[in-house]
């Protein structure tokens, strides 16, 4: 009674899996994408890297700040400004000291459950080998974005109503890079007005290199939502510009753009996690409880709880 399979290794699965594995049961994470913290993201590219993803993060409550203690000694986590935290060398830092010791798939985009006497199983497009999938989990936990988790959970007629109400705003983003430091004012710029609110001097933030400069920007809710469909070519150059208004005449000499489907929680859930302890499948993530790195934390944290309460610590039916 103590194999569980978690998908997704964002902050909200690891956090989930973390815990979990820490009382003792087997847990096995898969990841559709190649690395680990999904919208805690860095992108290496060129010998340049932007976190392109969450900016920075906050701990207010004790347990993510628990963490936050030790990777700081461990120079896994730093401040950037006064609250803001941010992972060193990139965002995905607290992902990867989250996974250390589990055993995580990575590559694997798992596109549907079967549930059956035994337990679950699982399937995936491609890797890892058979015998992982094939092999019966006790309970099943899905740390993905809500619409992802329902309709892998619709895949064995399960229904998480509170699903349906979670709103995203998408998010596009423009990362670049310039051989001078550019003209802002400082670290953050929020502006007010035009398709960007939020550009960031990535460079900036502890344990990147200083040079050269490096631009994170983000597009607005309602720019991102107009533009959600324009394709990727279409739109580095409106982005740019309005970079350009912001600091001037400078060309990057690389540039790229990502859209963020569901990027920012805009109605969350409104409960810490769902748990269905007859079924034991589970679902957690920042749709529970809001558009932030701690939100996601928390929520996998809870998931994990609702699990061991009602499975016992490791399985051997006591309750932890
Ligand atoms: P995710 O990080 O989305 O993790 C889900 C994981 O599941 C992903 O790795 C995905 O690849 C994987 N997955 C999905 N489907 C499958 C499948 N079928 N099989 C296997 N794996 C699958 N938060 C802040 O606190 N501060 C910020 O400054 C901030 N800025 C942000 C800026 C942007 C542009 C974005 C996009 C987000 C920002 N956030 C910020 C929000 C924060 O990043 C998220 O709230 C948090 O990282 C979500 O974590 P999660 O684990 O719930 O989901």
């Amino acid at each position: 009674m103590n194999r569980i399979a978690i998908i997704g290794a964002g902050i909200a699965g690891l956090a989930a899996a973390r815990r979990l594995a820490d009382r003792g049961y087997d847990c096995t994470v898969l990841e559709k994408s190649r690395g680990l913290g999904g919208r805690m993201a860095t992108r290496r590219a060129d010998g340049l890297q932007f976190d392109h993803g969450a900016q920075y993060f906050t701990a207010r409550g004790e347990a993510l700040q628990a963490y936050v203690r030790s990777w700081q000694q461990e120079g896994v986590v730093a401040e950037w400004g006064s609250g803001r935290l941010v992972g060193c060398p990139g965002m995905t830092a607290p992902a990867w000291a989250l996974a250390r010791g589990l055993t995580i798939h990575r590559n694997c985009r798992v596109t549907h459950l079967d549930h059956h006497p035994e337990g679950w199983t699982l399937h995936a497009d491609h890797g890892p080998d058979d015998d992982t999938l094939a092999m019966a989990f006790d309970a099943v936990l899905l740390a993905i974005p809500a619409p992802q988790a329902m309709a892998l959970a619709a895949t064995t007629g399960i229904d998480f109503p509170a699903l349906q109400q979670v709103r995203y705003a998408p998010t596009i983003t423009l990362m670049a890079a310039f051989d001078h430091p550019l003209p802002l004012a400082d670290v953050v710029i929020e502006p007010t007005e035009g398709p960007l609110a939020w550009i960031a001097r990535n460079a900036t933030k502890p344990g990147r290199d200083t040079e050269p400069e490096t631009v994170v920007a983000h597009a607005g809710s309602e720019w991102s939502r107009a533009h959600v469909d324009t394709p990727t070519e279409a739109l580095g150059e409106p982005l740019l510009e309005a970079l350009r208004a912001m600091v001037g005449k400078a060309q990057p000499f690389h540039w790229q753009v990502h859209r963020w489907l569901y990027a920012r929680v805009e109605q969350a859930a409104g409960t810490p996690c769902l748990w269905d302890a007859q079924q034991r499948i589970g679902a957690c993530g920042d749709w529970a409880l809001g558009a932030r790195v701690e939100a996601a934390f928390d929520s996998g944290e809870a998931l994990a709880a609702a699990l061991v309460r009602s499975m016992g610590v490791g399985g051997d039916g006591a309750n932890g």
